[in-house]
């Protein structure tokens, strides 16, 4: 035996016919009351509705997320703070941003970030010609280039070897670095990449390559983290790392 149903409608809808249009835009939640066999009885009430990022909001959050080590919690973190500044500061960021993507190129020597090519380090008729330290970034470049007693030269990888992620010599400026040192007058590389398996794995591969070319190879002595990231180690940690560097 089939129960009775009765159907009460919220305002809304009452006295109306519902579309599923109309039905889809009010969002209701169905309450069923009264006990078998009495009449089931369903409430068409109204639910509440559910508040999403405004799309400038959402557009905001999806862009910064793409940042490095930027989760989806810190990108809208970001994004209510930016529109919490105010307008002048926040134009002074977009100015500042635009300015340096403009302005910034790659050294064509060593391909660390700078407004001229070559770059200050490469034109510094002063340094020592003859020896170059293999960073992976540009910031590491910085990182190391606080560092007094290194009168050298860099050469900028821009990254650094990772099987896992499918980043290969070709990935990196490897082949530019050889040609570098082909055409230059280089007796000493010194590796100076990341303390973690990607910069040991490099430094190995570099090694292996440039040591047939009659380079001497060294690898920063101990004193960094292992694992570390040279961009955040100090100026003390480098020096002595520097000093105390270990042919491969
Ligand atoms: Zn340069």
């Amino acid at each position: 035996m089939c129960p009775m149903i009765t159907t009460k409608m919220d305002s809304r809808f009452h006295g109306n016919d519902i579309t599923l249009d109309r039905f889809l835009e009010n969002p209701v939640i169905i309450v069923r009351d009264g006990v078998y066999p009495q009449p089931f009885i369903f409430y068409l009430l109204p639910a509440v509705k559910t508040m999403n990022r405004p799309q400038p909001v959402e557009k905001m959050v999806e862009i910064i997320k793409r940042l490095p080590g930027v989760g989806p919690k810190m990108a809208e973190r970001l994004s209510y703070h930016i529109l919490k500044m105010p307008q002048g500061e926040v134009e002074r960021l977009i100015d500042s941003i635009q300015k340096a993507r403009q302005t910034m190129k790659y050294c064509g020597v060593c391909f660390n970030l700078s407004e001229s090519d070559p770059c200050p380090v490469c034109a510094d008729s002063t340094r020592e010609y003859n020896i170059i330290c293999v960073v992976e970034t540009p910031q590491d470049l910085i990182a190391v280039s606080k560092v007094k007693e290194y009168k050298g030269l860099y050469f900028v990888l821009g990254g650094a070897l990772s099987p896992l992620d499918a980043v290969g010599p070709d990935d990196i400026r490897v082949d530019k670095l050889l040609k570098r040192l082909k055409s230059s007058k280089i007796t000493e590389v010194i590796l100076a990449t990341d303390t973690d398996s990607k910069g040991e794995t490099t430094a190995l591969y570099l090694a292996e390559i440039i040591k047939p070319l009659g380079i001497t190879v060294t690898r920063l002595g101990y004193g960094l983290p292992v694992g570390g990231d040279i961009e955040y180690a100090d100026e003390i940690t480098i020096s002595r790392a520097i000093s105390g560097r270990k042919e491969m």
